[in-house]
């Protein structure tokens, strides 16, 4: 049987600016969108133990669930390629072609597109297009699961410095419950920060409770949403360049660049005490900057 790991490449990088001097804070990346070009960043943790589990189940074929743009589907149609399983993505609304969808199926993964009503029940969907296949394995949207959070557990095992504050980008929540029970295995202090891309961010703390190992206290950031999942304005895409130009480190607006740029935001509001040491987690989906070309004003 073919061994499901890959060998991890996620070092950590310090990022400088002059802001960061002003406030006497030190903040640094962690490069999981190094883990692989393809499968990057919190999804491959995600999809670690998720694989390893249909492996073990003797299933054969992937199934999961995304909208056109989904970062989770293209991560498993790729993995799905490497380690020898066949894909089916289920995608919300229809037929559609932009890069995301390009690359899945470049990779072999089939898509079934579905309208939007009968998406909300993806069980009642996978009994309807795969419900007769023994060799079909669900996995939810995004790849939210209790084996998840384990595989995202890991980025803490690899820390080797201490942070007085970690900050991750949130959608499902399973990248920052996976990271808080990391934190709580290792016994570490480090102050979790989560930082919601959706609307009315508050439910997420149920979202990401429902992982925990043992409950947990870490702070929401909730005003940093710009407008609701996928929502971008001039003011993050402006802040996305300016990173992106000063740093040679690629991020987008859908995830990262929320993230970093309520962390910068946070900084300039005096959030941290002086001497603080912050880990933020670069967790991939860049390639969510080809959809967002035209959100960028950059002439020429
Ligand atoms: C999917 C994704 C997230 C969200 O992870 P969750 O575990 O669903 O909260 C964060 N960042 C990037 C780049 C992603 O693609």
């Amino acid at each position: 049987m073919m061994n499901i790991d890959l060998e991890i490449f996620s070092p950590v990088h310090p990022i400088s600016n002059p802001l960061f001097d002003e406030h006497d804070v030190k903040v640094f990346l962690k490069r999981d969108d190094l883990i692989h070009p393809i499968i990057s960043g919190n999804k491959w943790r995600k999809l670690k133990y998720v694989l390893k589990t249909a492996q073990a189940q003797r299933k054969n074929h992937l199934v999961t669930f995304g909208g056109a743009y989904s970062n989770h589907l293209l991560a498993t149609a790729a993995a799905a390629a490497k380690f020898g399983f066949k894909a089916t993505g289920i995608v919300r609304g229809e037929n559609v072609d932009n890069n995301t969808l390009f690359l899945c199926k470049l990779h072999g993964m089939e898509l079934l597109f579905t309208d939007r009503e009968s998406y909300r029940d993806k069980h009642a969907l996978f009994s309807k297009y795969l419900g007769n296949n023994e060799q079909a394995f669900f996995i939810d949207e995004g790849g939210a699961s209790a084996e998840g959070a384990r595989g995202c557990s890991e980025l803490v095992d690899e820390l080797t410095e201490p942070y007085d504050h970690i900050f991750c980008a949130c959608g499902t929540g399973t990248t920052a419950a996976g990271i808080i029970n990391g934190l709580t295995k290792n016994q570490l202090k480090s102050r979790f920060n989560a930082v919601p891309v959706l609307k009315n961010g508050e439910f997420m703390r149920e979202e990401i409770n429902r992982f925990l190992t043992v409950p947990s206290d870490y702070d929401l950031h909730t005003d940093y949403h710009f407008g609701g999942y996928g929502k971008a304005d001039d003011e993050l895409t402006a802040f996305v360049k300016q990173f992106v130009a000063a740093t040679g480190i690629l991020i987008e607006p859908v995830y990262t660049g929320k993230m970093m740029y309520a962390l910068y935001d946070l900084i300039r509001q005096e959030h941290f005490k002086r001497g603080s040491r912050i880990l933020a987690i670069h967790s991939g989906g860049i390639w969510g900057l080809l959809g967002m070309k035209d959100r960028f004003k950059l002439g020429g």
